[in-house]
């Protein structure tokens, strides 16, 4: 556990943005350094993410987000970060104090600098308020990911993919690699929502077809899924689709609830990086992001 009772940097998230913004202030002399995550490990997001894609342009290489986050997690270890895992930031104050629960106890602690590195959160069904019954087998998209790739559970069998977002996509890939069937992919728009090398890779190369035009109207199913009722926007028509499984993959949300709630506005000595920020498509580009806004900061 810390033993400093006031830091130069607080860092609140430590995803491929928390970590990189304590490098980037490493590197700028910052000497007092604690970066807060939730979770039992650092890397955020990534920790779920073994498809290839990650750091072409960090790294040169074309690596796995799992393997992104090892090894960057590297650069971290040289540094004189102070890193408390299973540690939920749970309140800010005007006043730069950090106030996080953790297995030692709870602890509220003062910086010169805080910054909000707590990612994205997914959007679900209840937010675009699809109508229908509640029964079982509605995921979004990231948490099938987390659901295969860290506990290995196969959401369903038969599954309809509800948006065009990246996440969707390569889950649409991974649960097809994983002998589930993806029936479709159905975008309201009338283009694709996530980055076309996805669609070529996660869709096409697997003959799963992507449905543009089309909405949801409706969830059929008792206690599990049944079916999807969908119209085609183009032609009007309204079809059904038989399936037990429906992932939402239809946008992120930047994570600032702690801001939001303490009516702060980044600025006086608060900061917002990563996907708290902005969403991004590439790591790579969060990672640049945060080493700069790391080493802009100056301690007192
Ligand atoms: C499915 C998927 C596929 C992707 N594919 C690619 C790809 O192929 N190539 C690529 O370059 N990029 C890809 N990305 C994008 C890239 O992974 C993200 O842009 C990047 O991980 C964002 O980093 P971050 O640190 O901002 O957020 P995150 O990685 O989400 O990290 C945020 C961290 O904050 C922690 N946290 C949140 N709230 C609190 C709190 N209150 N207290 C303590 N800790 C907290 C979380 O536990 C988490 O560890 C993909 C993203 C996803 C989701």
């Amino acid at each position: 556990m810390t033993t400093h009772d006031h830091y130069n940097l607080i860092i609140i998230g430590g995803g491929p943005s928390g970590m990189s913004v304590a490098v980037g202030a490493a590197e700028a002399g910052l000497k007092r350094i604690l970066l807060l995550e939730r979770h039992p490990r650092l890397g955020g997001i990534l920790n779920q993410c073994i498809h290839l894609g990650f750091g072409l342009s960090y790294f040169k290489e074309e690596l796995t987000g799992t393997e992104y986050a090892f090894r960057y997690k590297k650069n971290l270890e040289e540094t004189c970060t102070e890193v408390i895992t299973g540690s939920f930031v749970h309140k800010l104050t005007p006043q730069k104090q950090v106030a996080f629960v953790c297995p030692e106890g709870e602890f509220v602690i003062p910086a010169d600098h805080v910054v909000l590195a707590t990612g994205c959160r997914e959007r679900t069904r209840e937010m675009l308020t699809t109508p229908g019954t509640r029964p079982a087998g509605i995921f979004t998209a990231g948490l099938a990911q987390e659901m295969v790739n860290i506990h290995g559970l196969l959401p369903g069998k038969n599954a309809v993919i509800i948006g065009s977002g990246d996440i969707g996509l390569i889950m649409a890939r991974r649960m097809t690699l994983e002998g589930a069937r993806v029936l479709a992919v159905m975008e309201i728009l009338d283009h694709l929502s996530g980055l076309v090398r996805n669609k070529i890779q996660c869709l096409d190369d697997f003959g799963i077809p992507l449905y543009l035009r089309h909405e949801i109207l409706e969830i059929l199913g008792k206690n599990r899924v049944e079916a999807v009722r969908y119209r085609d926007n183009a032609t009007g028509e309204v079809k059904e689709l038989s399936c037990d499984t429906l992932l939402y993959s239809v946008g992120l949300i930047p994570e600032r609830d702690l801001l939001i709630d303490a009516g702060i506005e980044p600025g006086n000595g608060y900061y917002v990086s990563g996907n708290a920020d902005y969403v991004h498509d590439l790591v790579d580009r969060v990672t640049r992001d945060g080493e700069r806004l790391g080493r802009s900061l100056s301690g007192s």
